[in-house]
């Protein structure tokens, strides 16, 4: 089923390592839908996370919880073009401003 969902592939790839390292196997589908830097992203092909055993379920939820609330930061919006990046980007991924510190 699916577990994880997120507009930015690093985010769903930070969830995917984390699971893995826990031995909770998943599938990554869509992977490389979103484009790639200053390309604009289909709302509809967000890469996934598809749990392949249905019993991790409620191991997966409660890794994937922690991961959100031990993020380094939250997602944070560009102040020059307003556009929402995910906390592991360091420069905004659509016009390259520098997280604002
Ligand atoms: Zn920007």
């Amino acid at each position: 089923m699916l577990i994880y969902t997120h507009e930015n592939p690093v985010v769903v790839a930070n969830i995917q390592n984390l699971l893995a390292m826990a031995g909770i196997e998943v599938i990554l589908k869509n992977e490389f839908a979103s484009g790639g830097v200053g390309e604009l992203a289909a709302v509809d092909a967000w890469p996934e996370l598809w749990l392949v055993n249905d019993s991790q379920l409620s191991k997966a939820k409660t890794l994937i919880a922690d991961a959100k609330r031990q993020g380094q930061r939250e997602d944070w919006f560009c102040p020059t073009c307003k556009e929402q990046n995910g906390a592991a980007f360091e420069i905004c991924w659509q016009c390259e401003t520098p997280f604002p510190t």
